[in-house]
């Protein structure tokens, strides 16, 4: 019988797994790829306090070192299924556990193009977070694909940088605030390329330009690009908690700042909760505020 059960080894579920264990609750992370969650593809960490230029890499191997060397055990099974009852039971396809609590830390994945090459170019010319990548493109010329507020946000945040920003959306109306997609055309260096697909990635061993085919005419054009950013969305992993705990429109869970679900001993924290900032700060920060309150419950 585990204290605080953690389904996912990313940064939410690995400072939980900390914050558990320095309360000597009896800690079980369940993982289902590798621990580290989606930093683990950042080169490079800009926007961590006192970590600057660290690799994603790096950290996750320190934040889950740190949790083993506190006692956390770490075992790799995809959770099918969380059941609740006086203890809550939690099912991989290998074994069946039991705790008093548990952390649904299971993250997000952002959405992919599905274009050829997407995945080997990641680090090579395609990413998924302008915040954290869009340094190693000052004075290049890019795009983004999306048309919500992540990609407007981005293609802004990518103007200031580049030489040059094209907005690659798949339809002419968008997603984002009507506010930000104004200061979007405000802006010189950027140019919309709506009603428009990415239909295939030119490259050799980096990202060298994007097609692009035209939706109404079937036109195809190539952007030659050094970057393209990726910002159509995110896919929250709670597939398997959707019969326990409240989900959103969009898949994401439903709890506030406090990461409480409507169920009394299960927590969420990190990307897969409904929330405006999904920042490796913001992870960590609610897998403390989760184990938290999972300490709470068990104390009281
Ligand atoms: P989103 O709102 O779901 O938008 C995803 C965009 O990608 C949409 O424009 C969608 O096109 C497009 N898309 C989806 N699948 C695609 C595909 N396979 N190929 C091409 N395009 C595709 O995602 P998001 O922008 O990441 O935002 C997620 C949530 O966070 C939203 O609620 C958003 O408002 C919020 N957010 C808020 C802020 C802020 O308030 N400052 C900042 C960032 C995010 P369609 O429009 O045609 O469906």
């Amino acid at each position: 019988m585990y204290d605080i059960l953690i389904i996912g080894a990313g940064p939410a579920g690995l400072t939980a797994a900390i914050y558990a264990c320095r309360a000597e609750k009896r800690t079980l992370v369940l993982e289902a790829k590798t621990y580290g969650g989606q930093i683990i593809n950042t080169p490079d960490i800009a926007n961590y306090p006192v970590a600057p230029g660290i690799s994603g890499f790096d950290f996750a191997t320190t934040l889950y070192n740190q949790a083993k060397d506190l006692g956390a055990e770490v075992k790799f099974e995809k959770v099918t299924e969380v059941r609740d009852g006086d203890v809550k039971t939690v099912v991989t396809p290998k074994n069946t556990y039991e705790a008093k609590t548990v952390i649904v830390a299971t993250g997000a994945e952002n959405r992919k193009l599905g274009v050829e090459g997407e995945d080997k170019l990641i680090g090579r010319g395609v990413s998924y977070c302008a915040t954290c990548d869009g340094n190693f493109f000052r004075k290049k010329v890019v795009a983004v694909a999306g048309g919500g507020n992540t990609a407007v946000e981005d293609a802004l945040y990518l103007a200031d940088l580049a030489e040059k920003v094209y907005l690659i959306h798949r339809r002419d109306a968008f997603r984002a605030d009507a506010a930000l997609v104004s200061k979007l055309k405000e802006r010189e260096n950027v140019e919309l390329v709506l009603n428009a697909n990415v239909t295939k990635l030119v490259y050799e061993q980096r990202l060298q330009g994007v097609e692009v085919t035209d939706k109404l005419t079937g036109e195809t054009k190539v952007l030659d690009v050094a970057g393209l950013f990726v910002a159509v969305g995110q896919v929250p992993e709670n597939q398997n908690f959707a019969q326990l705990i409240d989900l959103d429109e969009s898949g994401y869970a439903i709890a506030g700042e406090d990461c409480l679900t409507k169920v009394p001993g299960i927590f969420v924290a990190g990307d897969n909760r409904v929330k405006d900032v999904r920042q490796l700060i913001t992870a960590a920060s609610d897998g403390a505020v989760a184990a938290t309150a999972a300490i709470k419950y068990l104390n009281e």
